[in-house]
């Protein structure tokens, strides 16, 4: 298997180089030269834990990691660290099929491709024999950056920098960041939006000079973004794991295609599941759930990107983005892999903010289904779920049941649904408190985390539990334009 770039101009190299550098020489991301087919059964499939699940899919997409390296991999990743020991359990209520992708150290469904994540670089440096230190630059909306850390922190040979929007993050998910532990370890906040953070990253990223300056120091830079295929790859399998625990329970039938809703910023989940189908998953519709900051949703219904709009914050704020990096592979897919065309349309987005997808390309897009819900439609969403079910879900998953439902109503689709749960609950109290009243609403965010451990019964996750007092350790903000000496002074360079 080799990855070569969206760009068409980097080189053609192994999974291991891919996952090591994290974007291509030529500003494009990497993709696999083609997909891999699933050519077991899946009932053989069904009957696998979900770390043999994860060895059978990630095997075909980095077969230049040996089975013991990746199992090695796999179980340090999926381990006690997940409060679950299905890892990503499937439950119905309300009308779908929810995919819990939380319980992991973090709270949030990045946990699922971060836990694994620097086991695989740490396995491809040595495979490389890379001697340089890996410097993982991450821009993060709220959840990337924590479960980044968390999987990073203290690992050797590796130092971590995370760039977070000072204003943009919910406050769990701050003190979540800044009372990180470990050495290697660096946690700054940016004046600015999300998208200024990852155009901030990505920036430094194609900095040649800067590079080779840190080249020369022992470093080099690679991403836990959702740009590297090292993060892309693990969250393939969960698709995998719902379509064959569905069959195997037999919520479905041989053959039967399923529809998935996927809460979107970055389009990293739900391209996840768009390779899922490639390698022979039966998926019907993708439905593409985004808040206020709905530059997919018309995407999807005109062709037409548009990033010239007002950027809003919202009580899903992992998904307030405007520039979906992702997309860049999946317009490469429905373009039939016309590496001009990308280069086109990205040349127009950076300078123009905008571009058109070209007529057959609209045509490819079909399969796609594209809303969004208000921050009122959200909570409302919670609220209906838990009224229903007696079941409490996040504010990002509730974007994707409150689409889910629409689309239900507007196209009569009743097929079996899964929606991917992106987030506990408990990470988001205050916007859950504000439809659920179980604490005051003067409270503060961690004695409404109380009140709903009390009212749902539900222990309070591991990775939360006492966080209020926990010390801080990161307080360092800066400007845009500041991130590239805040680089070199954590680095002393
Ligand atoms: C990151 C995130 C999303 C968006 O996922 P993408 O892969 O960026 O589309 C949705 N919900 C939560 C809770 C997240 O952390």
């Amino acid at each position: 298997m080799l990855y070569k770039s969206t760009r068409g101009k980097g080189k053609v190299v192994k999974a291991s180089e891919a996952i090591i550098k994290g974007i291509a020489e030529d500003g494009g991301l990497y993709i696999p030269d083609k997909f891999p087919k699933i050519t077991r059964s899946f009932e053989e499939l069904g009957n696998m834990s979900y770390q043999e699940l994860a060895l059978y899919i990630m095997k075909k997409y980095f077969d230049d990691f040996s089975d013991e390296e990746l199992k090695d991999c796999i179980d340090r990743a999926y381990d006690e660290k997940f409060e679950n020991s299905q890892i990503a359990p499937l439950v119905y209520k309300s009308g779908a099929y929810f995919l819990e992708l939380y319980h992991g150290s973090t709270l949030a469904f990045k946990d699922m491709a971060l836990s694994v994540l620097p086991h695989l670089l740490k396995t491809a440096a040595k495979k490389l024999g890379v001697e340089k230190e890996v410097v993982i630059l991450t821009a993060t909306s709220g959840d990337t950056g924590k479960a980044a850390l968390e999987g990073f922190h203290d690992v050797d040979g590796t130092k971590i920098i995370v760039f977070y929007p000072e204003h943009g993050v919910s406050e769990i998910q701050r003190r979540q960041m800044i009372t990180q532990e470990g050495e290697n370890t660096f946690v700054v906040g940016i004046e600015g939006n999300f998208d200024d953070a990852q155009s901030g990253v990505k920036d430094i990223f194609a900095d040649k000079e800067f590079n080779e300056n840190l080249n020369e120091k022992g470093y080099m830079f690679s991403s836990a973004n959702s740009i590297n295929i090292g993060r892309l790859v693990p969250q393939i399998v969960y698709y995998v794991y719902s379509y064959v625990s569905l069959l195997k329970n037999k919520k479905i039938k041989d053959g039967e295609s399923i529809n998935v809703v996927v809460p979107t910023g970055n389009f990293g989940n739900i391209l996840a599941a768009f390779y899922a189908k490639q390698m022979g998953v039966n998926i019907g519709k993708f439905i593409c759930a985004s808040n206020e900051n709905k530059v997919l949703t018309d995407f999807i219904n005109t062709g037409i990107y548009d990033r010239k709009r007002d950027f809003s914050v919202t009580n899903s704020p992992s998904m307030d983005i405007l520039i979906s990096s992702n997309l860049e592979r999946f317009l490469y897919e429905i373009s039939d892999r016309n590496e001009e065309l990308i280069n086109i349309f990205m040349k127009q987005l950076k300078e123009e903010g905008k571009y058109e997808i070209t007529k057959i390309m609209k045509e490819n897009l079909k399969g796609l289904y594209g809303d969004f819900a208000t921050e009122q439609e959200t909570i409302e969403a919670v609220k209906k779920v838990y009224e229903t079910s007696n079941y409490v879900i996040d504010t990002h998953t509730a974007v994707a049941y409150q689409v889910y439902e629409r689309y239900k109503q507007n196209t009569g689709d009743e097929s079996v649904t899964v929606i991917a749960s992106t987030a506990s609950p408990f990470k988001f109290p205050k916007s859950i408190n504000e439809v659920l009243n179980f604490a005051d609403k003067n409270a503060s965010e961690f004695e409404m985390i109380q009140s709903l451990s009390k009212e749902m019964k539900l222990e309070i996750p591991k990775g939360i539990r006492g966080l209020d007092k926990k010390e801080i350790r990161h307080s360092v903000n800066c400007e845009k334009y500041e991130m590239r000496e805040v680089i070199k002074k954590f680095l002393r360079i």
